[in-house]
């Protein structure tokens, strides 16, 4: 399958920066090996998405579970479907550290994404410890038990949690061993989809390492975050695709 290059910029820039990064990106865009999609923080979507002959897809970071109602400082995916995005990482373990989200929040998310038509991108992977206690792989197979709902359609990123953002990545064959463990659980429970299902590696993924990650069996693709906030790091990562 086609791959796909994702930029989670998380709490980051102007307005400003946003639109000339946006830009940048975009200028680069035409001929790379992976589709591209960008996911800035709420306040930017508008702006990016107007855009004039734009072909990188706009994402937001996060989603209200209802549909509308009393929940101040909250969007939903509706909303975000109305100002332009197609696409929404849920689970992100940002959120899930900082808002208490727990696999059912999760999935109340991602219905409400599915049924706002956007494409969810759901986060799953373990904690340092959790790795060092042998448990990663069950970790994930239960956040993807968990988090999603039977009717999914959409993203997944395996995000080791003690590899965002530190410049440390598992091996070669940790990241492939993790991804074959969710196609595996994908392909269990939704059959051909699952088989056709996205499955993107996060967590300090560079220009210097997108090469061999990108190259792993059933990684189709990336989660990138700080170095999705450097035009030419990004695009280096698709090209590497
Ligand atoms: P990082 O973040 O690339 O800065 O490690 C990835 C993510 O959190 O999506």
């Amino acid at each position: 399958m086609r791959p796909l290059i994702a930029g989670n910029w998380k709490m980051h820039g102007t307005l400003r920066e946003a639109v000339a990064l946006a830009e940048a990106v975009q200028a680069g865009a035409a001929g790379l090996p992976a589709d591209l999609l960008i996911c800035p923080p709420f306040v930017h979507i508008p702006a990016l998405a107007a855009m004039a002959g734009r072909t990188v897809a706009l994402g937001a970071q996060d989603c209200h579970a209802a549909a509308k109602g009393a929940h101040t400082g909250d969007t939903s995916a509706a909303m975000l479907r109305d100002i332009g995005a197609t696409h929404v990482i849920l689970g992100h373990s940002e959120r899930r550290a900082d808002h208490g989200e727990t696999d059912a929040v999760v999935q109340a998310k991602v219905k409400a994404a599915l049924a706002a038509g956007l494409v969810p991108v759901v986060c799953v992977g373990e904690t340092e410890a959790q790795r060092l206690a042998g448990e990663a792989e069950a970790v994930v197979r239960r956040q993807l038990a968990e988090s999603l709902p039977d009717d999914f359609a959409g993203i997944i990123a395996y995000e080791p949690v003690w590899a965002i953002g530190t410049g440390r990545t598992p091996t070669e064959a940790d990241i492939a061993a993790i991804h074959a463990t969710i196609r595996d659980s994908l392909v269990a429970r939704f059959g051909a989809a699952g088989q056709g299902t996205h499955i993107l590696y996060g967590g300090s993924m560079k220009p210097g390492n997108a090469k061999a990650i990108l190259a792993l069996a059933n990684v189709d693709g990336g989660l990138v975050g700080g170095a999705s906030l450097v035009a030419a790091d990004f695009l280096a990562i698709a090209a590497a695709a």
